[in-house]
């Protein structure tokens, strides 16, 4: 669909859409919480946004319309496919914006910044109240995103998220919320800009991206990575039952700067065979994960400020990718992940 024909000078927009609480439909304008994401087309999201008239020739493609929650490993795989595709084959094409399920919105944008190759901006764009609430946030979400994805200042800054006027990176960006708009936040590094109506801010410069998995091919089977999750006492039955159930890689959320416990290091021995692929990341929300002699020598490699759910799809990639571990210390090296 073309939201504007009459300019044929318009700049062109892929619109990918997914589903989510933008795309929601509840009972009533006051269900806030019981409504059904996913609902409403891509197509009927832009219907609802004629202040887009003009500014764009937008193509709509609905991958999916889903809760995020149900997103599957099929899913990115066409979600990359289409993109890398558009971008291969468009060269008039100015960016590309995903509304998404808010839920998962910050792994698919980790999972495409270390794949797509392309300076035009990939957005990623959700809403915290369904469509048809009071208030609802997706409009002006949607509108700002197609803002940023037209703007040749978001060129170059890899992929991005807006939501509530801000504009993060998805090395950082991260749900913190349940509820109310202004649920994202990049812990450590902070927005990498903002958008109103004097339009795109993006204050940091950025230096030359690198895109680490930009020529891998995506199978259709992906490896099992797990994330187990550090408390006190924690049954470590659990970790021998991963391995046994052959799980490919392992992240650990440690307790503080990512710690294990005695008991939980010694389960980790347990492995019978070479160590799996394993990353060992924080339960803190901010701050770093650094090199540890004790935890290094059990397989376990620091994410750094990557967040479990992120540390995963590095660990996902570098499986696909058939990286040995100490390919990946070094990958985590060059990618400053370790700062
Ligand atoms: N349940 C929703 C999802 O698809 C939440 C949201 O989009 O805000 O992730």
């Amino acid at each position: 669909m073309t939201v504007d024909q009459a300019t044929s000078s318009l700049p062109t927009l892929l619109l990918l859409a997914t589903g989510g609480t933008i795309a929601g439909r509840g009972a009533t304008s006051t269900s806030l919480n019981a409504y059904t994401a996913g609902a409403l087309a891509g197509s009927e999201l832009l219907q609802a946004l004629p202040q887009l008239q003009g500014l764009a020739h937008i193509q709509v493609e609905q991958l999916a319309n889903l809760d995020s929650a149900d997103l599957q490993f099929q899913h990115w795989i066409q979600l990359v496919t289409r993109i890398r595709e558009a971008f291969a084959t468009s060269p008039e094409l100015a960016g590309v914006v995903i509304t998404h399920g808010t839920n998962t919105l910050e792994e698919t944008a980790w999972l495409l910044e270390l794949l797509i190759d392309d300076p035009r901006p990939v957005v990623l764009v959700g809403a915290m109240r369904p469509a048809t609430a009071l208030s609802a946030d997706g409009p002006l979400n949607l509108f700002q995103a197609v803002q940023v994805a037209l703007s040749a200042r978001a060129r170059g800054h890899g992929v991005l998220v807006v939501m509530d006027g801000q504009i993060h990176g998805a090395r950082a960006v991260t749900k913190v919320a349940t509820q109310g708009v202004g649920a994202f936040q990049s812990p450590d590094l902070g927005p990498l800009g903002w958008v109103d109506d004097s339009g795109v801010h993006l204050p940091g410069v950025s230096g030359a991206r690198f895109v680490p998995f930009a020529p891998l091919v995506l199978p259709p089977q992906w490896p099992e990575v797990a994330i187990v999750y550090g408390c006190v006492d924690a049954p470590v039955s659990m970790v021998s039952a991963l391995f046994k159930a052959g799980v490919k890689g392992l992240v650990w959320t440690g307790t503080g700067a990512g710690q294990l416990s005695a008991g939980e290091c010694e389960a980790i021995k347990t492995w019978p065979g070479a160590l799996p692929l394993m990353l060992r990341a924080s339960r803190c929300g901010s701050g770093p994960v650094h090199p540890c002699a004790l935890q290094d020598a059990l397989g376990l490699l620091p994410a750094g400020t990557l967040n479990p759910q992120k540390a995963r799809i590095l660990l996902l990639l570098a499986l696909i990718a058939e990286m040995e571990r100490a390919e990946l210390s070094a990958l985590l090296a060059s990618m400053a992940i370790n700062a």
